[in-house]
């Protein structure tokens, strides 16, 4: 019976979405249309500091050939920000992961310049300052 409980319980759990990642992928899924990104099966997820670099906000990974990718989003329990500001910072976030993909076939070796270009982009894009 507890076994039985628990699962029911995982399904419950993982199948559906709390609000913050509803409005991410909601997020990401317009932002994915904007980009031109339609072929690529995208999920986000939300991630604690501890799971990436202690100096970014998000991260994404993706396999070219599959058109497979995941973006972290820093969960809000760990961001320097609230309110309006980590809603937009959040956003932002997306779109720079989302570009990284975009301009991935184009590659530099150099991060700083490629940090600087999809910043660039990203900023383009949002149409106003990012707060991080
Ligand atoms: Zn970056």
């Amino acid at each position: 019976m507890r076994v039985v409980s628990f699962f029911l319980l995982g399904v419950l759990c993982c199948s559906a979405m709390n609000p913050l990642e509803t409005r991410l992928d909601r997020q990401m899924r317009f932002w994915q249309k904007r980009l031109g990104l339609e072929q690529w099966n995208l999920a986000v997820r939300v991630v604690r500091q501890s799971a990436i670099d202690p100096n970014v906000w998000g991260t994404a990974e993706w396999d070219p050939f599959t058109k497979n990718a995941t973006i972290n989003v820093l969960d809000p329990r760990d961001y320097n920000l609230h309110g309006g500001e980590l809603k937009l910072d959040m956003e932002c976030t997306i779109v720079h992961e989302l570009v990284h993909i975009q301009v991935s076939p184009l590659d530099t070796k150099d991060e700083v310049v490629r940090e600087e270009i999809v910043n660039k982009i990203m900023t383009a894009l949002m149409n106003r300052a990012c707060p991080n």
